[in-house]
């Protein structure tokens, strides 16, 4: 699933509130004193929201526009909103959405697509009001969400006016290439051996391997001709971005850049996929970077060449993660700390309890900030 576009209850310009007034102040302040208020948590998600509610009237009195950003891109939505477990009682919630803006002989026109919700039977969770083809940019008022406070029933009901979420269907793609290789190899394809990357490169280490450094947080990228045939080779920006760090890495980490991409596909450790941002990260780079931090690259720009990573045995290659938190953003030389596991293992006690929990600790670290480099770039690609 893709990252829904939230507009939270209160927004001035996109939760906008109408009073069925007739121009008299009296009774508009009446309407406006009516509204009651509370934080609920969307148990699916653990977000806190700020839900409004009232009375339901027989008569329309007051109607609560949500716009979506104007900066939304164009495309195909499906549009939901959350009904709490407590304050919506109501059988009849009216709502409308705006949507296949067009001119009709040479007039302006649209559609108002009706659905009337039983909030009664339904209890914490996004109530889906259909899928639709939606352009803010253009048109201010596409994928407008009205509701109203009339529902005829009586006695009167509780309705809630709670958040609502576009969620975008067919979010744009951003292509992700190969770190290392030749022009045509680093657009792949991707080669079916799980260590091989794209022509003669190997990944000699690769995501979650358990070695003297902990469970190995992307892959080691080395050519196989001979030894050292990697030795300053160039090093590609795998997809567009910002640049967020260039220099010089804590530890043994050597020369290392980092750079943050806006949308791509994740596979989660939980067996969910969802489009968010990503960071990539190079090192043991040499010291002639090509990059600099706050800079905006391209897929295939020049990061760097590959240097001799310190004091680390494999020598000459590519350390190359992904990361789908944002730790490499506060922490470019992110590693987990192996205080306990380096004890352990210096004192061979490698078969306790003790040092099967140090691993997984760490291993529990490594997947809560990087994902498998290579079906990362193949899931992207
Ligand atoms: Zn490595």
């Amino acid at each position: 699933m893709s990252i829904p576009l939230y507009v939270p209850n209160g927004d001035p310009v996109k939760f906008v509130i109408n009073y069925e007034d007739g121009g008299n102040p009296t009774k508009k302040a009446a309407l406006e004193a009516l509204w009651k208020k509370f934080n609920y948590p969307d148990p699916s998600t653990g977000q806190t929201f700020n839900i409004w509610y009232r009375a339901s009237s027989r008569n329309k009195e007051v109607q609560v526009d949500r716009l979506m950003p104007q900066s939304a891109p164009a495309g195909k939505y499906r549009i939901e909103i959350f009904i709490p477990g407590k304050h919506a009682t109501t059988k009849r919630a009216v709502f409308t959405v705006a949507h296949n803006f067009r001119l009709e002989g040479g007039k302006p026109a649209y559609d108002d697509t009706v659905t009337i919700v039983n909030m009664y039977d339904l209890f914490d969770t996004w109530y889906n009001l259909g899928e639709f083809e939606l352009n803010p940019a253009q048109e201010r008022m596409s994928g407008r969400v009205r509701q109203y406070d009339m529902s005829l029933e009586d006695p009167a009901t509780e309705i809630c006016f709670g958040p609502v979420r576009w969620v975008p269907l067919n979010p744009p793609k951003v292509r992700f290439d190969s770190p290392v290789g030749a022009p045509e190899e680093r657009e792949g394809p991707f080669l079916a051996r799980p260590s091989q990357w794209v022509g003669q490169w190997f990944d000699s280490n690769p995501f979650l391997n358990l070695y003297f450094l902990g469970y190995h947080t992307g892959a080691d990228l080395n050519l196989s001709l001979s030894s050292d045939a990697d030795r300053g080779a160039p090093v590609y920006a795998v997809a567009d971005g910002v640049v967020i760090f260039a220099g010089q890495g804590s530890g043994k980490w050597g020369k290392i850049a980092v750079i943050e991409h806006h949308e791509a596909l994740v596979a989660l450790p939980n067996g969910q996929s969802r489009y968010q941002p990503v960071y990539s990260r190079y090192s043991h780079l040499t010291d002639d970077i090509r990059i600099q931090k706050g800079q905006t690259v391209k897929r295939g720009d020049l990061v760097g060449f590959i240097g001799l990573a310190v004091g680390v045995t494999s020598g000459w290659h590519l350390h190359f993660d992904i990361s789908h938190s944002d730790r490499l953003k506060t922490n470019p030389s992110h590693w987990p700390n192996l205080t306990r596991f380096n004890e352990l293992r210096a004192e061979k006690k490698t078969d306790t309890k003790e040092y099967r929990n140090v691993c997984a600790v760490i291993l529990k670290e490594v997947v809560t900030h990087y994902v498998d480099p290579l079906k990362f770039l193949k899931d992207n690609h």
